[in-house]
């Protein structure tokens, strides 16, 4: 016999950290399992400023704080790789061991989305990141370029401005995607400048390590080349849903379907943050839906 929990969440961002408190602090036998450092994006996000209640944070410590409260209630917090939820419940790891449980919670938010172009995936980790936060002290004194304009593009441009020459943001359209005062940020900052109509062809490398970007028009299709030695693709992101593709209840997109006590159609299996279908994903809306799928499945498996 494995082992048997009332609760396991699969996922210790924003979503799956407030689940944890919201469980563990009303007496359930939780465990949280994530597969990387806990936080979710928050440690890939410089600063926060749309958290209620707290002043432009780190990331990284507002991570740090929910992970502390999360883990204060007795909860157990475990390193480990889900593969599988079934409509029974059953949680399977990687390492083969099965976890039965009364309630689960996938809150495993979303991964960012790759250019798909030439030269890109061979130059990851040799000036092609996706993590402003954790790679941009790297590029001091570098010129570099930005694929999006969706917020993330945006707040990570201002935040790599700290260190590089500067910051080219090229767009596919000729409007951002991203909040208007992140917009005027970006607009008024004079380390970046912006290409409209744009999109990335091809990533260029000298001796394996990123060099330059091909770019094309998207009207003219007349291409052009900037040089630099970095290139953040922020050009947004996919559901990690994988662990649900057999219960039928994701979108065409991946994204888990839930009602408004963020539970799926199969019983006792919820979902919560990024990793949902829903208009807003920011980190205050994660924490509320990991409330929410703690609260009821406490109640359904109290009532049980
Ligand atoms: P996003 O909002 O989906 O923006 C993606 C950007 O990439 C858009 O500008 C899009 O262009 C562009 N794009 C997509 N595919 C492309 C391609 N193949 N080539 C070139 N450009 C391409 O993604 P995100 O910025 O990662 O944000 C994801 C979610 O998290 C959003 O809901 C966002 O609001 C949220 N978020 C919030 C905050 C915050 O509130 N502070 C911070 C970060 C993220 P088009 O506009 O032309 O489609």
């Amino acid at each position: 016999m494995g082992r048997q929990v009332d609760l396991v969440i699969v996922g210790a961002g924003p979503a799956g950290l407030a689940a944890c408190i919201y469980g563990s602090r009303a007496g359930l036998n939780t465990i949280l399992f994530d597969n990387g450092a806990p936080g979710g994006k928050l440690v890939k996000t410089h600063k926060i400023s749309n958290y209620p209640g707290v002043l432009d944070v780190a990331g990284t410590d507002l991570a740090m704080s929910m992970f502390e409260q999360a883990t204060s209630f007795g909860a157990s917090y475990e390193y480990g790789n889900v593969v599988n939820v079934d409509a029974n419940k059953n949680v399977t790891l990687d390492t083969g061991e099965v976890i039965s449980s009364k309630a689960v919670i996938v809150a495993t938010g979303t991964k960012e989305r790759l250019l798909n172009i030439p030269g890109e995936k061979e130059t990851i980790g040799r000036g092609v990141s996706f993590c402003a936060v954790c790679d941009g002290a790297f590029y001091r004194g570098k010129d570099v370029v930005v694929i999006g304009g969706g917020n993330s593009a945006l707040e990570e441009s201002l935040y790599l401005t700290r260190f590089v020459n500067s910051v080219t943001i090229v767009i596919r359209r000729d409007v951002f995607r991203a909040e208007k005062n992140i917009q005027e940020q970006v607009v008024n900052n004079e380390k970046i400048r912006i290409i409209t109509k744009h999109v990335p062809k091809e990533v260029l490398n000298e001796n394996g390590i990123v060099s330059g970007i091909l770019l094309e028009n998207v009207d003219t299709k007349e291409t052009q080349v900037i040089f630099c030695q970095g290139i953040f693709p922020y050009v947004g992101q996919d559901p990690m849903s994988e662990i649900l593709e057999k219960l039928d209840v994701l979108d065409e997109k991946g994204y888990v379907i839930v009602d408004s006590n963020c539970e799926t159609k199969v019983s006792g299996i919820y979902a919560a943050g990024d990793v949902c279908q829903k208009e807003l994903r920011q980190v205050v809306t994660a924490t509320n839906d990991g409330a929410i799928a703690a609260q009821h499945a406490f109640h359904k498996i109290t009532n049980m």
